[in-house]
């Protein structure tokens, strides 16, 4: 049984996303999505909102699971019985963190590889930031965002940056 732990803010959840994660359950018996803590970030949406998010839009995927956790997530991998870190890589500012954080976890264990898969064509542009800021300009994010979360996540939004 192979299982993989998929890592992130997801401050907020998006399309890419979802198709991470989708082709993700295709590939592995078990999908761990896993709401992290980066000390870097600061969080627009708590802890359970993200967690929130993640399983409305997931619901229907069997071997997808979802948890929130503020260990390392070589820690929780190894809890779970991940062999295998998810990151999905959009460009060269990507690659140049995926790089440095593959090999910080390598470095830390070895046991435990990292899987990353390249964004469908649609969600090559997309990221948490630029749906908050199509909110923040009044913009419709539909498209851009799980189904029947649109309206949850704009309202957040909006609250929460005055718009
Ligand atoms: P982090 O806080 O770790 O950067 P994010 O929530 O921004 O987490 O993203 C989690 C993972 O999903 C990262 O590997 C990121 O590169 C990837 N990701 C984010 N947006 C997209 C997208 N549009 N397409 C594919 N992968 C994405």
């Amino acid at each position: 049984m192979k299982t993989a732990v998929y890592p992130g803010s997801f401050d907020p959840i998006s399309n890419g996303h979802l198709d991470i994660i989708k082709r993700s359950a295709n590939i592995f018996d078990k999908v761990y999505v896993l709401v992290s803590l980066n000390p870097n970030k600061k969080y627009l949406f708590s802890e359970s909102e993200r967690v929130f998010m993640l399983k409305e839009a997931t619901k229907d995927i069997p071997n997808v699971i979802v948890e929130a956790s503020d260990t390392l997530v070589l820690d929780y991998a190894k809890k779970v019985g991940a062999s295998v870190i998810i990151r999905g890589l959009r460009n060269f500012i990507d690659y140049q963190s995926e790089i440095t954080l593959f090999q910080f976890n390598r470095s830390i264990d070895n046991s435990i590889d990292t899987f990353i898969l390249f964004p469908s064509t649609d969600n090559l542009f997309l990221s948490s930031s630029s749906i908050k800021e199509l909110v923040m300009f009044g913009n419709s994010i539909t498209d851009y965002v799980p189904k029947g979360l649109d309206e949850y996540i704009a309202t957040r939004i909006k609250e929460r940056t005055n718009k």
